[in-house]
């Protein structure tokens, strides 16, 4: 699959015919490739964006929203070729990437009716010869850049909301998923998305993401991806003034009362935890387990665990993919050790797993006893390790679940309506499960209070951040 970027309704290369590979993380071979595109072309898309922004943002909200129903039926068509190639860039089982698919589907589908509900407003003057109207417009170009982890699903999540507001794109996929975005690309022009309104840039990230910091026209750069990425372009986008968008990692704390009921706080934790293998930003990340229930919680989880099947997604009844690359592995490797070193105890797993010796394979693990020493209790983990921590009193492990400078998810289980309203309240995260492993969906605002980003994604609020306010003031 030698692929190529997509601008102003071409399919271009890289102008000496540079390329980056593509690999599949469970074998390490390389799948295809994709042009190593860098200012150049980031350029070129943006002044495609630019030339087809009033056509696409003076059209009805209905026409743009038929043309993402059409994309999504098209996706539909293709859900087993589309499934397939997440799969196989990402590492994913196949049933997560047709979730995954579906996912973006929801999203196409909502935000094309949502299109239609971008109200003004009217609002009573303070003189009788005044009229105050206040009306919403699209941003204008948007830089969307995405991650490796849900190549689909974070896509979808920017793209469907940009296009109903009437805003045209430049896009950047990861450079370890971009053909997953490319075939979306593909699916888009079949849907009859018109030339100009999708551009695909494929290469450097920072120059890309540096060419669009600094262009005038861009409006806004939506990014979804690690912490550290996200305050290198709110740093890039002080220059311009430039809107961001962000959604950074996440260290989720997941606190299973005494009261809970064991069977949904197991569910709820293989849900969070074991999907994507661990490696998503609302991922469980640090367990705290009320002390009295432990043994018994601890009992369940490792029976649920046994069904684990880990694997390349082409092998049947696999459960569980491999870590993306070798950072992500040594990352794993280095927080498990390091608790271990420091008195955790290991319950299950902690190793990679040898007979796959391309892909990076590791253990669903366990480990017991994890205090605020180690590395895995303040950094994010993003791998398949389940670290517990033994709690008594339920004020202190309120302060437990908030002392992180991440605050994306949090999960709660309890079966008291009291306890969960009261303690829902005082976490600091923009998203709480009760009792749920699984809360984001299209209608929902998704986003991070303090280093996990600004701005909300899914839902009213995730369409607001491709509007801009326009208040007119008339004298009669
Ligand atoms: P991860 O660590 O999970 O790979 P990153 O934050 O590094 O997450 O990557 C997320 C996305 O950000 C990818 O598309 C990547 O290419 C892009 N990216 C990485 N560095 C930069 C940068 N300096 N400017 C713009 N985009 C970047």
């Amino acid at each position: 699959m030698h692929k190529k970027m997509f601008i102003n309704g071409e399919w271009i290369t890289e102008d000496n015919n540079a390329t980056l590979p593509v690999h599949n993380p469970a074998t390490g071979e390389v799948i295809g490739s994709i042009p190593n595109g860098g200012a150049k072309e980031a350029n070129k898309a943006v002044q495609a964006a630019e030339q087809h922004l009033e056509d696409w943002s003076s059209r009805t909200a209905e026409e743009r929203g038929d043309l993402l129903i059409k994309w999504r039926d098209i996706i539909s068509a293709n859900e087993d070729k589309l499934s397939e190639i997440i799969s196989l860039e990402s590492g994913k089982p196949l049933h997560e990437s047709k979730v995954e698919v579906n996912v973006t589907k929801s999203f196409l589908t909502w935000y094309a009716e949502e299109g239609k509900r971008v109200y003004g407003e009217t609002i009573p003057a303070s003189s009788g010869d005044k009229r105050i109207l206040v009306i919403k417009q699209p941003i204008g170009v948007v830089g969307i850049i995405t991650p490796w982890n849900f190549p689909a699903g974070a896509l979808a999540k920017k793209i469907a909301p940009s296009l109903a507001a009437g805003c045209t794109l430049v896009v950047k996929p990861a450079e370890e998923t971009p053909l997953t975005t490319i075939l979306l690309t593909e699916l888009a022009i079949e849907a009859g998305i018109p030339k100009g309104v999708i551009n695909v840039v494929t290469g450097q990230p920072e120059e890309i993401g540096g060419t669009w910091l600094k262009s005038d026209a861009v409006k806004l750069i939506t990014f979804t991806g690690s912490t550290k990425v996200g305050k290198i372009l709110m740093k890039g986008a002080a220059d311009k003034v430039k809107k961001l968008s962000l959604e950074l990692g996440g260290h989720a704390p997941f606190i299973v009362f005494e009261d809970a009921d064991l069977d949904k706080a197991v569910t709820g934790m293989m849900n969070s935890k074991f999907r994507n293998t661990g490696q998503t930003c609302v991922c469980a990340n640090r367990i705290f387990v009320n002390k009295n229930i432990l043994p018994q919680f601890l009992e369940k989880l490792k029976i649920a665990m046994k069904d684990l099947l880990v694997g390349p997604y082409d092998k049947s009844n696999v459960t569980t993919g491999p870590l993306i690359n070798q950072a992500a592995y040594e990352k794993v490797t280095f927080q498990v050790e390091d608790a271990i070193k420091k008195g955790a105890v290991l319950k299950m797993g902690g190793k990679r797993i040898d007979h796959y010796s391309k892909g990076y394979f590791y253990e669903p693990t366990i480990l017991q006893d994890v205090n605020e020493s180690m590395e895995i209790y303040y950094n994010e983990t993003f791998g398949p390790v389940i670290p517990i921590i033994a709690f008594e009193d339920e004020d202190k492990v309120i302060n437990q679940a908030n002392d992180t400078k991440y605050g994306l998810a949090a999960y709660i289980f309890t079966e008291s309506l009291n306890k969960a309203i009261q303690i829902s309240e005082k976490i600091e995260s923009g998203i709480v499960g009760i009792n749920d492993g699984i809360p984001s969906v299209a209608q929902a605002p998704f986003g991070g209070w303090k280093e996990s980003g600004l701005g909300k994604e899914g839902g009213r609020a995730g369409l607001e951040e491709f509007l801009e306010t326009k208040y007119i003031s008339i004298q009669m």
